[in-house]
């Protein structure tokens, strides 16, 4: 077996594989950017190299400088991940020129599947089933539309070089493709440096569903069944499972011996995915076959027991796959979350920043977390924003969604946005309990976007109840300090006034008695029984003092409540809901009432930037009339163009900055009369 392996990569992907290669007994190489100096890829690995500078293209890109920390370290193969350059064809050459293995496909099986174009025509060939339309290259406009007829509405314009969404575009009727065509063509010309562009039937209500294959350099091509990854976001998947909710075993025995087929066709070794789009009637076409280790390859693990960077170690050394056909079993069901530094009250905005505090769930048969940060981390401007993939497992589709909501309940990050809340709602909603899914889920399901009205409807009084429990301990621990003097200790009142602040800037009291026997403080257990309005709640916890989670029996039921006191009262978070509260003595809250409020200040008269950036420019001058619609300014952040947009009629009042400023987040560009 290889005794040192190099990871061109970064993040959990580089952690991943160095786990399997420690399991093997393989040393492992790192290789990082300025920005990844303290990674815990590199922290991880036994060796590192440093090899540039932050931005991707002058580090993680550079083929020549990885090459030669191969050479410097010994390292006899080299593990790619996923993205940067694991499906580069220069890379691999490079690699065989230095007489070291780059353990993936050849380069001419990736060459084949890496055009859109090429790959359906070869799928085709070997019997496999495609998206009927037109395989040929569209010149033109006029083309596209004559095209587009014959193929029927709808359908879908593709870049042929396209990749993770950019480039695709469906047109509905002949105007849409008359305006989707140039802007997918200079999309995929400018992402890509390609405008090759082909057309295909738009498939309703698809599911994507996709195979996972291995091949051995010894003639044994096997599929280790499905993933369903429908939950998407602008063609990004957000939430994978396996096997599909949808398969039946007629048509996963079809699937994955068309997916064998073209694998074979292109004498392809090592793992990859064949993706297919699958209608309403359980007929399936080839979409495209992705040549490296996906993104979602645990969930596959998950069921079948097997470790796929170790196959494809074995693979690329030579060894033959060490099972057959029958042996790959579908044993539970497994589902995987990407958990990403985003807002998704802010449609999704990339965050960055500091893991202020950082607790991932714990890991068990039935939660499996693969992270690549950690608290102290940064999130950093330069990659990919996920934060890590929490994945579950359980017996049934409904055990391993349970295990999911309670995993991300569990999972404490602080320092920047996420989206736990919008996958928490997703995994709430009726229709992903039933397994009625689509690529348009999200869209159907958030036709306004995410917002708290998506997530399930709370009954406060469960967290009023932990509010007055978690203060109630504060408080006793206060008076247990003061009163270290024998008979001068203060009492904790049995009676809170818990008030919580609605978003929206509303308060809704509560009234809470405790009940005497509550027992709890530092290290201790907490028992308590409060009584909210008319209602009795009782917590059983082992929660102390200043810990992030509450992790509770609630009347019997478990419950994870994320608990962070604040300057004043209490943040509780649970099933992606927030909840801000103080909690108050009687005496206290009447005084509370008699503070003035500030009235929240009006700023639907202000345009904001949403979103730390650049003001590229702007479109409007003071005194300005601008019609609801109209661009505003640009702002540059995470290397996208924002257009913002007027969002009703109204007129320039004055201008706060100018083109070519930094922006800060809410930082006001402009006032309206
Ligand atoms: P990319 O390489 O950019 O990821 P894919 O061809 O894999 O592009 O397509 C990405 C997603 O777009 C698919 O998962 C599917 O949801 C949707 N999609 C692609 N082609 C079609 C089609 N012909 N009909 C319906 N949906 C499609």
């Amino acid at each position: 077996m290889f005794k040192k392996i190099l990871i061109a990569n970064r993040g959990e992907i580089a952690c991943r594989v160095i786990k399997t290669c420690r399991k093997m007994g393989i040393k492992t190489v790192a290789v990082y950017s300025d920005a990844d100096r303290n990674a815990m890829h590199v922290e991880m690995a036994d060796e590192a190299v440093h090899i540039g500078e932050s931005p991707s293209a002058k580090s993680y890109l550079q083929i020549e400088r990885i090459v030669k920390a191969c050479k410097q370290t010994g390292a006899e193969a080299v593990h790619p991940g996923y993205g940067f350059l694991s499906e580069n064809k220069a890379f691999q050459e490079a690699l065989a020129k230095a007489k070291i293995i780059f353990i993936g496909p050849d380069a001419h099986a990736i060459e084949a599947m890496g055009d859109k174009i090429t790959s359906k025509k070869l799928a085709a060939k070997a019997g496999v089933s495609t998206v009927p339309g037109y395989m040929g290259i569209i010149a033109d406009v006029s083309e596209a539309k004559k095209i587009a007829k014959q193929v029927g509405y709808p359908v879908m314009l593709k870049a042929s070089a396209g990749g993770g969404g950019k480039g695709m575009r469906i047109a509905r009727s002949e105007s849409e493709v008359e305006e989707g065509f140039l802007r997918s063509q200079s999309e995929a010309k400018s992402s890509f440096g390609d405008d090759r562009m082909f057309i295909e039937k738009y498939i309703e209500e698809p599911r994507h569903i996709e195979i996972q294959v291995i091949a051995d350099r010894h003639d044994n091509t096997l599929y280790l069944n499905e993933r369903e990854c429908s939950i998407q976001r602008r063609h990004q998947k957000v939430i994978e499972e396996a096997p599909s909710p949808f398969l039946d075993a007629k048509t996963r025995k079809a699937m994955g011996e068309q997916a064998v087929q073209l694998a074979k066709a292109v004498k392809y070794v090592s793992a990859g995915t064949v993706e297919f789009i699958v209608d309403t009637k359980r007929n399936f076409y080839f979409l495209e076959m992705n040549t490296r280790l996906q993104v979602e390859h645990p969930v596959t693990e998950l069921i079948t027991g097997l470790d796929l960077v170790e196959l494809m170690i074995r693979v690329a050394y030579g060894e033959k796959l060490p099972f057959k056909q029958k042996d790959v079993k579908i044993n539970g069901w497994a589902l995987e979350s990407r958990v990403y530094a985003e807002d998704p009250y802010r449609n999704f905005l990339p965050s960055t920043g500091r893991l202020v505090r950082y607790v991932p769930p714990a890991e068990s048969k039935n939660v499996r977390v693969d992270t690549g940060v950690q608290e102290g981390g940064e999130i950093s401007v330069f990659y990919d924003p996920m934060i890590a993939k929490l994945c579950s497992w359980g017996k049934d589709r409904k055990e391993a969604t349970a295990h999911m909501r309670a995993a991300l309940d569990s999972y404490y990050i602080r320092g920047v946005s996420h989206n736990i809340p919008f996958l928490a709602s997703v995994l709430g909603k009726k229709r992903f309990e039933d397994g009625n899914l689509s690529t348009n889920f999200i869209a159907e399901e958030y036709p306004e976007g995410f917002s708290d009205k998506d997530l399930p409807a709370k009954d406060p009084t469960t967290l009023v109840a932990v509010a007055a429990v978690v203060h109630n301990a504060y408080q006793q621990r206060a008076a247990g300090i003061s009163g270290q003097i024998p008979g001068h200790g203060r009492k904790v009142p049995p009676e809170w006034i818990v008030v919580a602040y609605g978003a929206d800037g509303k308060e809704e009291e509560f009234s809470v008695t405790m009940s005497p026997e509550m027992i709890g403080g530092e290290g201790g257990a907490v028992t308590a029984t409060a009584r909210v309005g008319k209602k009795t709640v009782t917590i059983e916890s082992n929660w102390t003092l200043g810990a992030a989670l509450l992790v509770a029996k609630v009347n019997g039921k478990a419950m994870t409540v994320q608990v962070e006191k604040r300057p004043v009262g209490y943040r509780l978070a649970h099933a992606g809901a927030q909840m801000d509260v103080g909690v108050y003595t009687a005496r206290q809250a009447e005084l509370a009432r008699l503070m003035p409020h500030k009235p929240a200040p009006d700023m639907s008269k202000y345009l904001l930037s949403p979103m730390p950036g650049l003001l590229v420019s702007l479109a409007v001058k003071e005194g300005q009339a601008v019609k609801s619609g109209e661009t505003l300014a640009v702002v540059e952040a995470m290397k996208m163009e924002n257009v913002l947009k007027a969002e009703r009629d109204g007129t320039v009042k004055k201008i706060r900055q100018n083109a070519g400023d930094s922006l800060a987040v809410d930082q006001m560009i402009l006032e309206f009369a």
